[in-house]
């Protein structure tokens, strides 16, 4: 989560606290590739509790991608404001049935954003949140058809990119291993 002074900002979900109880009602077939791991206390909700917040209180929360692994907790923040997800990616959470399940989205109406061009990330196309530079959403595709690294800069000038999903380790980006579910390994 980032604290933003136009608000705060969060960038997926993780797990629905539902998975304690049964991975095979959040996940169906899903399970037979996917394994949630959700320890007491890092479910979403549990998380922005303990700093002292509940979801009424983000601006936005942004989708890096739709997998079940950061959009199954939505529906613990569904009293977000506003909820953002690439354009590639709405698509392809509608049509691939396979990787993604629609029901975890179900109670929060997502937003489709536009990459537009820009000097950043391999493909040169990003979507700047407030228009000042400080949340990019940049597209690195290849795990996922929309698949967003965010790119976040503060009044110092100073950068952090979150990459979710674009390489699991230092090792895998430099050795350039891809991961098996990717759409395209290139
Ligand atoms: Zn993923």
């Amino acid at each position: 989560m980032i604290e933003h002074p136009k608000g705060l900002v969060l960038l997926d979900t993780g797990w629905n606290d539902l998975v304690r109880k049964s991975q095979w009602a959040e996940l169906g077939l899903q399970v037979q590739i996917n394994k949630a791991y959700l320890p007491a206390g890092w479910s979403i909700k549990e998380q922005l509790a303990e700093l002292g917040y509940s979801d009424a209180d983000l601006e936005v929360v942004l989708l890096s991608h739709l997998h079940s692994d950061h959009a199954s907790g939505l529906p613990l923040v569904k009293h977000a404001k506003k909820f953002l997800v690439s354009e590639e990616e709405f698509e392809a959470g509608r049509k691939d049935k396979l990787r993604y399940i629609p029901k975890m989205w179900r109670d929060v109406t997502l937003t489709p954003f536009q990459y537009v061009n820009s000097q950043l990330g391999p493909f040169h196309r990003s979507f700047d949140l407030f228009n000042d530079g400080s949340i990019q959403m940049i597209w690195t595709p290849g795990h996922s058809a929309g698949l967003s690294s965010t790119l976040i800069t503060g009044a110092d000038g100073k950068s952090v990119l979150l990459a979710s999903d674009t390489g699991y380790a230092q090792s895998s980006i430099e050795e350039r291993k891809t991961q098996g579910i990717s759409i395209n390994q290139s």
